[in-house]
Order: structure tokens, then sequence, then C-alpha cells
């Protein structure tokens, strides 16, 4: 079998230059004679991958110089502990906008070391939209406001950010992180597992402005502390060497075709051919309010669990697999992050057509 148009919400599609370029460095990177994954991360060789990565990372995204880039691991759900354990300075006190499974796994845990008030919520109507905000709601003396941009599993996003004023902005940005452009200044920190849109799964990026970083919470475990990785240049222990590799391959691909605003465009074309389709599908229908749709996650369904039973396996047979939708949601989501081409999205179209003709 060849490849396969994967729609997978997360591990997700790497670019396939990414990958080839990988397995001819695999065995031998650039006459060092080793493996990335057998080097020693002190050694110059990858301290200059690293270097390359962060970078290449910081010229993407605009990162200003007064924003440390990390590479963690954990996951970005370690960061729902993290945030709280560094940021929890003054008040003790934080907002949240629960816009999903993931913002109320922040909030629970962010619940833990302090006091969580949340601002608004879309649960009524299962995470289908994002909730207008009142902002007289938003604490003033809060120690941060916590949003969920890209929902993954439901596939909403923001158009636009609250205005927090001095209160530091934090952003998950796993599923949008380099898919359209994020003015980095607004916020106080953001933070992305990489495994959606950055590269595999193992590495953890957190961009954090850095009058954030210094004191933590008592209690807090070393690994937990973002002072610890800044001061070490996220060497403070051995870094997920290889997944920052393959990041630092897949910005160059960014780069290479155009950078951030370049991919903005394309997704905003592979978001619409897919959208028009289902608008216009006397079959098929997206699940959320079209003034919040995601550019990357598009949740869909028909009217029978029988149909999307069926659609799924003929699409997996056809060579579109993943686009099973998420337990909490049902019917089919199909992921088209910055590795989806245009064509994989026009022929999965072309397909959901002809299944529309032959199933009426
Ligand atoms: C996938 C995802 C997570 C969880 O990431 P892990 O790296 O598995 O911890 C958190 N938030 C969002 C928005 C996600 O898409």
């Amino acid at each position: 079998m060849g490849r396969v148009y994967n729609f997978s919400a997360g591990p997700s599609m790497l670019p396939e230059a990414v990958l080839e370029k990988a397995a001819k460095q695999m065995i031998d990177y650039e006459g060092c004679g080793m493996s990335v994954m057998e080097m020693s991360h002190r050694s110059a060789d990858y301290e200059a991958i690293i270097g390359r990565a962060e970078s290449l990372l910081r010229e993407l995204m605009n990162i200003p110089d007064n924003y440390k880039v990390l590479f963690l691991q954990g996951g970005a759900s370690s960061q729902f502990a993290m945030i709280p354990l560094n940021l929890f300075k003054k008040s003790k006190k934080a907002d949240f906008v629960i816009t999903g499974q993931w913002s109320k796994k922040a909030a629970s845990e962010a619940a833990k070391y302090g006091s969580v008030n949340k601002i608004a919520s879309s649960e009524d109507k299962i995470f289908s939209y994002i909730p207008k905000l009142d902002a007289s709601k938003f604490d003033k003396d809060a120690d941060f406001f916590h949003i969920t941009y890209n929902n993954t599993i439901y596939g909403t996003r923001y158009t636009t950010l609250p205005d927090t004023g001095d209160v530091p902005l934090v952003a998950d940005i796993s599923s949008i992180a380099l898919s359209e452009p994020i003015d980095v200044s607004k916020f106080g920190l953001l933070y992305a597992g990489a495994q959606k849109n950055m590269g595999p799964a193992g590495v953890t990026v957190v961009i954090i402005r850095e009058d954030l970083i210094g004191s933590v919470l008592e209690g807090t475990p070393t690994m937990f502390d973002y002072k610890i990785h800044a001061d070490n240049d996220s060497m403070y222990n051995t870094p997920p060497t290889y997944a920052i590799y393959m990041c630092m391959l897949v910005f160059e691909w960014l780069k290479e075709l155009g950078g951030i605003d370049a991919m903005y465009k394309i997704n905003q074309e592979k978001a619409k051919i897919l959208y028009d389709y289902l608008d216009s599908s006397s079959m098929f229908r997206g699940t959320v309010e079209k003034e919040d749709r995601s550019l990357m996650n598009v949740p869909f369904v028909t009217d029978s669990d029988e149909l999307n039973a069926k659609f799924i396996k003929e699409a997996k047979a056809r060579g579109f697999v993943n686009l099973k939708g998420h337990r909490s949601v049902g019917g089919m989501r199909a992921s088209i992050y910055n590795a989806m081409p245009v064509e994989g999205v026009k022929a999965l179209v072309e397909f959901m057509k002809e299944f529309e003709e032959n199933n009426k």
C-alpha cells in the first residue's frame, strides 16, 4: 500500500518531504557517522540542531526577544499543571473560558493550586461554538486568563481574542500553531504539544514572556519550573532530541513554502473546499457554528449512525483514514493540518460526493 491521506487529529500527518529527509539522514546525520537519535544532547552537532529549531521557530512565528522558547516533555497536558504552578504569583486566581475537553482539563488542574473563575462555557451546546465574552466578568486581579485557541475535538476556533488588559493571556495552541498568524506579543504564554502541527509526539513547545518566569509555588517539582528550563536552554535534563530534530525539519519545510502567511492561505483554501461542500450537501453537515469554524479540525455528520459507519469504512478502503469522529461528538472528523495537501482535501470531497450519490 502507498501512502494514505491521513486525517488523524494527532499524532498526525507529517510532510512527505520531511519524512524523506529524515529517512536519508537516519543512519548518518550529515557525516557525523551516527543517527540524531544516538547523539549526546551536549554535543556540538546536537546543539546546532536545537539552536536551529529555536531560531527557525522564532523567525516563523515572529517571536519577540523578550520571550523564551522552551522545548519540554510531558505533553500539553503537563502544561495544565505547570502553568498554574508558575503563574499563580499573587492572587492565585485565574480566568478560564471553557470551550471543550482540553480547557476543562486545564481548568480542573489549575483548581488544585488556586481558584478558577469560569468566565463562559459552550458546554450547553456540546461545545459547538465559541461563547461571546462579557469583559465585565474578567477578574482584574487574576494571575492569568486561559483559552484553548483551537478546539481539536469540537472543531471551533477563536477569531477574535479577549482583551485581558494587564492580565497575561495564556493559550493552548496545540492544534493551531503554525497554521495561521498569531501575534505572540498579545500573550503571556503559548503552549503546544508538537504532534498536531509541528512534528512527532514527545516534545511540547512553550513560548513564555520573560517577566513571567521566576517564582513558583512551594513544593513545585524542579522539572515543572520554567526558570530551570529557561536558564538551561531546555537542556536541564535530556530533551526529546529526535522529536526536536523532526520539528526542525518541519520548520525548514514551512519556511521554504513561504512561512506562516503562505501556509495560512493554503489552509483557508483547504477548509473552504471542505466546508463549501458540507454546506451544499444534503447528506453531510458540519456540527459547529459557521463563524467559529476551525481551519484545522472539521467535524461532520450524516443523520444516521449506520451511514456514518458505512462512510468511514468505505473511505478507509479508498485510502482516506482516521476519519472517525471523537467519541464525544460521533460522526466524522477530518483534521487537515499543514501537512495535508490541497489534493487530499479535494480527493476527500470527490469521494464524499460519490458516496452521497450512491447512498441516496
Ligand atoms: C492534543 C491536545 C492536548 C493534549 O496534548 P498531549 O500532548 O497529549 O498532552 C491538549 N490540548 C489540545 C488543544 C490538544 O489538541
